[in-house]
């Protein structure tokens, strides 16, 4: 079945993960800029990672028949040093101006700390000033629903950002209908054995329906599965729902939130 893994970092996988992914129907990815595993000691470090973001790893996928957009931003994981993280923010409107990349993300907080939220802000102006989609991070664990919180209240400071623009990744059952019910798209990232997983992922779907809700690996340099999303259609149909509800959730949904920013070209049906 074709799906799309709206939130990957490929930079991270190898070329294998690339044929698996196709083998399991995968026909695009998007992968938000993000920590790496380590933390880059120059501006000019993220210039690199954003041209491998941009060019590199688009003609890597399309070797596999998958199509590839970027997102771009420096994450919160790096954003405690304010200068820093402005001079990396001064590269960002080179790399919005390419045609396939399709917002800022991922921003938002890792340890909600008042430095994060500064520059969370900023990347949200840049993208009204932009009018790019935005995909925002939330925290793990104990910080996810206060960072949650934190979140939805700054994104009322910047109206010309409407929900339906916005997608909040990671959420969890019980952060996922906070998300919901202020209008914005929530994501929901699979890990193969900690934090959310395929079966508390159906369940999520089963108690909330599927509007404005998209599934992800976020596979990266750490343990992660680059199949989840996949896994999480086998859930689904193993507990009896039909092909077009898999398909709702793992294609049409991310593929109507990610068109509105129209870059996002996918050549399936
Ligand atoms: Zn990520």
């Amino acid at each position: 079945m074709a799906y799309i893994d709206p939130h990957i970092h490929m930079v991270s996988r190898t070329t294998d993960d690339y044929r698996a992914m196709q083998l399991a129907g995968c026909v695009a990815v998007t992968e938000p800029a993000f920590w790496a595993g380590f933390d880059r000691s120059s501006p000019e470090g993220f210039r690199d990672y954003f041209v491998q973001l941009t060019e590199v790893e688009p003609a890597r996928a399309a070797r596999f028949g998958i199509a590839h957009h970027a997102w771009v931003c420096i994450n919160p994981k790096e954003a405690e040093d304010p200068g820093f993280a402005r001079a990396v923010m001064a590269l960002l409107p080179e790399f919005l101006a390419k045609p396939n990349v399709l917002g800022v993300g991922e921003i938002g907080l890792n340890r909600n700390t008042k430095n994060e939220l500064a520059i969370f802000e900023e990347h949200l102006a840049l993208a009204q000033a932009h009018d790019t989609l935005v995909l925002i991070h939330t925290p793990h664990l104990e910080d996810k629903l206060k960072g949650t919180r934190l979140i939805l209240d700054a994104l009322k400071r910047y109206p010309k950002l409407t929900p339906d623009r916005v997608l909040i990744d990671h959420v969890e059952e019980h952060t996922v209908g906070a998300v919901l019910d202020a209008g914005y798209w929530a994501g929901m990232t699979l890990y193969p054995d900690s934090k959310l997983n395929p079966p508390r992922a159906v369940d999520i779907v089963e108690c909330y329906g599927s509007e404005r809700l998209w599934v992800n690996s976020a596979g990266d340099w750490g343990h992660s599965d680059p199949l989840s999303v996949p896994k999480c259609a086998a859930e689904m149909r193993a507990r009896g729902h039909s092909v077009e509800a898999v398909s709702k959730l793992l294609l049409d949904n991310p593929r109507a939130f990610l068109e509105q920013s129209g870059r996002f070209v996918l050549d399936v049906r």
